[in-house]
C-alpha cells in the first residue's frame, strides 16, 4: 500500500498560495488515501531558521497551522495529523541518517546555499535539515511526497540516503518519489512582484483567515494590465493577476465573461476586481468561519493533534526497532 507523507512549516496563517498551492492537495490526497496519509507540522525543522524562529510564537503558530488545515476540510479522524516534536522517533532516526551522509552532499543543497549564505554563523541544524526530513519521510516508509519544485533535491538526497541505508543495513526502505503541485507556482501576489511568498510580506498574500474589507484594500490597488490606461483601452487578461484569481475563485460564466470583455473593454478593472471578490468571498467565507470555531475550542485541536502522535508514533515505533536492530544496537 502507498503511503503519503507532507511536512507543514509552521509559519502561522496561511495565504491563499498556501492553500491552492499545497493545502487543497493534502485534503483532496487525504480523502484517496485516508489512514496511509500523514501529514505533520515540522516544528523541528523550525529551529533551523534563527530569522524566523521566535520560542514565544513556534507553539501558538504550530496551532494555527493545525487550525487553517482542519478549517479547510483535512479531517484529523481520516487522515493522520501531527506535530513533529511529539514523536521523538524522527530525531533518533535523523541521528542515524546523518552518520551515512557526507557533509559535501548537504553543502551542495541549493536551499543550504541560499540561507547560510545570509547569515554570519551557521548552525548545523541548517545543513542537517534535508537529513531530518529524509527521517521524517521514511520513518513511515511513505513513498509519495507532495512537495513544492523547490524540494526536488531534498527528495533526491532522501531516496539516496533510503539506498545507502539499505546497502549497509539491508532492505529497509522504499524510495520516495516527489508529486508536484504545478499550481503552486502560477499564484502571482497581489502587489503584482512574481509569486505570492510570505517572505515578501503582506503586501504580496491575501492570507486564508484575511478580513474581507483588508483583502478588498489590496485588490482595489492591484496592478492590471499595464497597457489598459483609460477605461476604454481594450485590456488583456492573460497578462492580469486579477484574472489569475478569477480562475481560483470564480465560476465558469463569469471567468468566460471576463476573458470576452476584458478584450473589448466591455468591463472596467474595478467591476472585474468586484466581481473577482464575490468569489473569494464566497470561498473563504465558511473556511473562516470553520477557523472561528475551531479557535474557539482549541481543546479539541489539541486532541487530535494528540491523537494524530499516537497513530503516528504506532506506525514509527516498529521502523525504529527495525532500525536499532539492524545498526547494532544492544538490547
Ligand atoms: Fe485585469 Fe479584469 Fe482589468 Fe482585464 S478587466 S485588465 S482582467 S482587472
Amino acid at each position: 500500500m502507498s503511503r503519503v507523507f507532507s511536512g507543514i512549516q509552521p509559519t502561522g496563517e496561511p495565504h491563499i498560495g498556501n492553500y491552492f498551492g499545497a493545502m487543497q492537495n493534502y485534503v483532496k490526497l487525504g480523502r484517496e488515501y485516508g489512514k496511509q496519509s500523514l501529514y505533520c507540522v515540522v516544528d523541528l525543522h523550525a529551529l533551523t531558521n534563527p530569522a524566523a524562529f521566535d520560542p514565544a510564537l513556534l507553539a501558538q503558530r504550530t496551532l494555527d497551522m493545525a487550525v487553517a488545515n482542519f478549517a479547510v476540510g483535512l479531517d484529523p479522524s481520516q487522515v493522520i495529523f501531527f506535530v513533529q516534536s511529539h514523536v521523538p522517533e524522527h530525531q533518533e532516526l535523523s541521528w542515524v541518517f546523518t552518520t551515512i551522509t557526507p557533509v559535501g552532499d548537504l553543502e551542495r543543497m541549493t536551499q543550504y546555499k541560499d540561507k547560510s549564505g545570509q547569515l554570519e554563523s551557521v548552525p548545523a541544524g541548517l545543513l542537517m535539515y534535508p537529513v531530518l526530513m529524509a527521517a521524517d519521510i521514511l520513518l513511515y516508509r511513505a513513498d509519495t511526497v507532495p512537495v513544492g519544485e523547490d524540494q526536488t533535491q531534498h527528495i533526491e538526497l532522501t531516496r539516496e540516503i533510503a539506498r545507502k541505508f539499505n546497502h549497509s543495513f539491508g532492505e529497509t526502505f522504499p524510495e520516495p518519489r516527489a508529486v508536484y503541485n504545478k499550481q503552486a507556482l502560477r499564484i502571482p501576489g497581489v502587489d503584482g512582484q512574481g509569486k505570492m511568498s510570505k517572505s515578501k510580506g503582506e503586501t504580496s498574500t491575501l492570507g486564508l483567515f484575511e478580513p474581507m474589507d483588508s483583502i478588498w484594500a489590496k485588490l482595489r490597488v492591484a496592478p492590471t494590465d499595464p497597457a489598459r490606461v483609460r477605461r476604454t483601452d481594450p485590456g488583456n487578461p492573460d497578462v492580469c493577476l486579477i484574472f489569475d484569481y478569477h480562475k481560483l475563485f470564480s465560476d465558469l460564466d463569469t471567468i468566460q465573461m471576463v476573458d470576452v470583455e476584458c478584450r473589448r473593454a466591455g468591463i472596467g478593472c474595478v467591476d472585474c476586481k468586484k466581481a473577482v471578490m464575490t468569489g473569494i468571498t464566497a470561498h473563504l467565507t465558511p473556511i473562516q468561519a470553520r477557523g472561528e470555531e475551531l479557535r474557539d475550542d482549541l481543546d479539541s485541536v489539541r486532541d487530535a493533534l494528540a491523537q494524530g502522535a499516537r497513530e503516528a508514533r504506532a506506525i514509527a515505533a516498529p521502523v525504529m526497532e527495525e532500525v536499532r536492530t539492524k545498526v547494532g544496537f544492544l538490547k
